[in-house]
């Protein structure tokens, strides 16, 4: 039997670019079928897009079986958006691939090619970002140098979710049941062999960026507190030493007060101690509730998301 390659597209109101992208794999669907004698699927999950994606999806159908749609019920997040695709793609591979063609999908090809050398992830590393602001390219090059340093695994520096995964990758990838799906951090967690890409990051051809500054900085803390606990430690230090400065300065206020007639006003250094420690509290609190709020959503264990109608597809898959 000829082997099959899958490849995920989360959409969230990408409607001028449903097809200029649609062009595109489709030519790259055909150079995997007619160079690589293979199948492919082309999986869009629609991630609730509310300005006609949706039916300018559904018509691709209609004009090629390889293209396939799931609709969620309502806007679930890219990061699930992902996984869902995952979870439905039935091929030997699975390639995940942003929708605004920043990612050059002729870049599958190269994928291929390890993947047949034996690679069971291959995923893209950015050399050049082009059309981005210089504080996202800063911040997003201290967050990966940050989670690299509280991890105690790999996850790849200078990478998105753009790469292929072996069928044993995605079916131990899908076996991993947390709510909080930080994929690319999951997918270095499961191992196997992986091998990068190189390639330049274009700019958004259409439509804008989804991550304005305030998801991302949810994206980055979704990171760290998914493969770490290192803040919660960080509270327990800030703790120990202000502590440990407090005793100092119970020592010197005894000693002040017993065995010197120096007439303290006071009001300065209790603001300072009242203020610094209120200051230490609130932060080991807000690090704990990070964690908390994380963790009742795990407990919860809620459904990842719903599927509102399909097209194309054969049958369901198991887990929906
Ligand atoms: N996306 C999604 N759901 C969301 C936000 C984004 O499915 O809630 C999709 C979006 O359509 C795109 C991909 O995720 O295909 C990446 O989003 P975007 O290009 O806005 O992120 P950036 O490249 O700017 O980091
Ligand atoms: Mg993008």
């Amino acid at each position: 039997m000829s082997p099959k390659h899958s490849i995920v597209i989360p959409v969230f109101n990408e409607a001028q670019g449903i097809e200029p992208l649609f062009a595109r794999m489709r030519a790259v669907a055909d150079r995997i079928t007619q160079t690589e004698r293979a199948d492919a699927e082309v999986i869009f999950v629609d991630d609730g897009s509310r300005d006609g994606s949706d039916e300018a999806l559904d018509r691709l159908n209609q004009l090629d079986a390889r293209f396939k749609t799931l609709h969620f019920s309502r806007n679930f997040g890219h990061q699930v958006a992902i996984s869902a695709g995952m979870e439905w793609a039935t091929g030997d591979t699975v390639t995940v691939m942003d929708a605004d063609l920043q990612d050059p999908p002729e870049l599958i090809l190269e994928f291929l090619a390890k993947w047949r050398e034996g690679f069971e992830v291959v995923y893209a590393v950015r050399r050049r970002r082009e059309g981005e602001t210089p504080f996202k390219l800063w911040t997003a090059k201290m967050f990966y140098r940050l989670i690299r340093k509280l991890t105690h695994f790999d996850i790849p520096v200078d990478t998105g979710d753009f790469r292929l995964m072996d069928r044993k990758a995605v079916d131990a990838f899908l076996r991993l049941p947390e709510r909080n799906r930080f994929v690319r951090g999951l997918v270095a967690w499961v191992g196997y062999r992986q091998t990068g890409v190189l390639y330049d990051r274009e700019s958004r051809k259409f439509g804008e960026t989804h991550y304005p500054f305030r998801k991302m900085l949810r994206f980055a803390l979704d990171g760290v507190t998914a493969f770490s606990s290192a803040p919660l430690q960080l509270a327990m230090y800030a703790g120990t030493f202000t502590a440990a400065a407090s005793f100092i300065g119970i020592l010197w206020a005894l000693y002040a007060r017993f065995f010197t007639r120096a007439t303290i006003p006071g009001w300065t250094s209790i603001m300072i101690v009242v203020l610094f420690l209120g200051g230490v509290q609130l932060l080991a609190l807000g690090i704990m509730g990070e964690y908390l709020g994380r963790v009742f959503d795990e407990v919860r264990a809620r459904p990842l998301y719903f599927v509102g109608r399909s097209v194309g597809f054969e049958r369901q898959p198991h887990a929906n």
